[in-house]
């Protein structure tokens, strides 16, 4: 299997290749080549595990991996987990389920990817002798997850920068009380915004990048959008079976990388009757789906800040398919979209989705109402799947952080205080963070001292 980039101006590349790259160097996105079939695997795919199930769903993948190391670098990834089905399904009522997916160490769905990724490059690490610094700025969850995928691995070091003072102090708790050595959190003094600008500024310095073997892990790493596929397979099992061809899958989302994954799933060859995307009050995504405008509005900060987003990454990806894979096309319109902030897609076509928006308010009262009716409850991103569910569908709404993880929204909603026993170990660990200014040439000194050398690991690893 090898793959393409979106804007077809990359050579095919292996799935290991894609994986290190990133962002393909055109600036498009990695895709399959062709989509498997795996409407021919789903009868022998019926009673595996979860990591079995990954297993099998990778190999049509990484085909360029040894089998046995594939195998054992994603039962590494899942033992973590705090559910022996690492991603249950629960029953809320008849036609209504939900899919747990915050059972992994920062409690929320990027774990499921950023776990496996965590591993993958250690085995990459290894085979090739080459170390890695990874850079990446955060509002919150991403940094966490990632900071968990790499945790104590050898032969990388982390440095993640975040706005002190502006992440929630759980959110700064999971990325700051690790205990390990590889870990850097720089808490600057600015805003997002501003550890964003400076990340971008450090990564168009070519020779700072090549000197210390930097990369990023971002949200649009085709190795995360395949893991993500798997739960979607594992979702449609546990159903009775007379459900499963009329099941839609609900989504919280803002970056469109989780729904994209199952829309993928549905691509190729998984009998399901669509994927609605559930945005917040930002909610680009919605009004694509609703008048085929793709427009940049602008951002307001909400309850569910890890959907605050107002240009979804991976949409590009869809884009190329909705485009029949003319890669003449998504340059075209990847373009305008850069200069005008806005793409109208001729006679649109939703492709099997419907989309939904909640605010802050509807949020809210999501939350007090789903645990008043089911006794459960749901953290602001998973409240916006519940904003419209069709009675005539089976739903799964995708659960995607642990509610303990937004107390002060719960507590407002419901009067409860959510709680998780891995975020009361946090508190009684010890918080280690690097202060530092926003400047470019002080987080540069930083990570240059702070960085993994090339011979330290093959002083190691001879
Ligand atoms: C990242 C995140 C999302 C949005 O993910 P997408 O890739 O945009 O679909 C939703 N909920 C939570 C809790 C998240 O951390």
């Amino acid at each position: 299997m090898r793959y393409i980039s979106t804007r077809g101006k990359t050579r095919p590349v292996t799935f290991s290749e894609a994986m290190a790259i990133g962002l393909a160097p055109d600036g498009g996105l990695f895709l399959p080549e062709t989509l498997p079939d795996i409407a021919p695997h789903l009868p022998e795919w019926e009673n595996l595990s979860y990591t079995d199930l990954t297993f099998a769903f990778f190999r049509l993948f990484a085909t360029d991996m040894n089998e046995a190391v594939l195998r054992s670098v994603i039962q590494k990834s899942y033992g973590k987990f705090d559910h022996e089905k690492i991603v249950p399904l629960r029953c809320l009522e008849e036609n209504l389920y939900i899919l747990e997916l915050f059972h992994g160490p920062t409690l929320a769905f990027k774990d499921i990817a950023l776990q496996l990724l965590g591993n993958l490059y250690e085995e990459q690490i290894r085979a090739s002798g080459k170390v890695l610094n990874i850079l990446a700025a955060t509002s919150g969850d991403t940094g966490a997850a990632a900071i968990h995928g790499l945790l104590g691995k050898k032969g990388v070091n982390i440095f993640i920068l975040y706005p002190e003072g502006r992440i929630s102090s759980l959110q700064e708790r999971q990325m700051t009380c690790t205990g390990a050595e590889n870990v850097f959190p720089l808490a600057i003094e600015g805003s997002f915004d501003d550890a964003q600008k400076i990340l971008k500024e450090i990564f168009e310095d070519e020779s700072f990048k090549q000197d210390l073997g930097l990369s990023a892990v971002n949200s649009i790493n085709l190795a995360r959008v395949i893991a993500q596929c798997v739960y979607y397979l594992y979702a449609w099992f546990q159903l009775p079976v007379e459900k499963r061809d009329r099941v839609e899958f609900v989504v919280p989302t803002g970056n469109f990388g989780n729904v994209l994954a199952g829309w993928l799933t549905q691509k190729m060859g998984l009998p399901v009757t669509g994927f609605k995307a559930a945005t917040n009050q930002n909610d680009i995504l919605h009004r694509l789906f609703s008048s085929g405008r793709y427009e940049i509005g602008e951002l307001q900060p909400s309850c569910a800040p890890s959907m605050d987003i107002q240009v979804a990454s991976n949409f590009e990806r869809f884009i190329y398919y909705a485009e029949n894979g003319d890669t003449g096309e998504v340059r075209r319109i990847m373009e305008e979209f850069k200069t005008t902030g806005l793409h109208v897609f001729k006679d649109f076509k939703r492709h099997n989705f419907s989309s939904s928006r909640a605010t802050d308010g509807e949020i809210q009262d999501i939350i007090g109402r789903v645990y008043r009716d089911y006794g459960y409850l749901v953290d602001p991103h998973t409240a916006c799947a519940f904003k419209e569910i069709d009675e005539g569908k089976t739903s799964i709404l995708l659960a995607t952080a642990h509610p303990a993880k937004f107390p002060e929204t719960i507590r407002a909603a419901t009067g409860i205080e959510s709680q998780s026993d891995s975020l009361e170990k946090l508190k009684a660990m010890k918080i280690v963070k690097y202060p530092i200014s926003a400047d470019k040439v002080d987080i540069q000194n930083f990570i240059r001292h702070h960085a993994i050398a090339q011979l330290d690991l093959i002083g190691e690893n001879p």
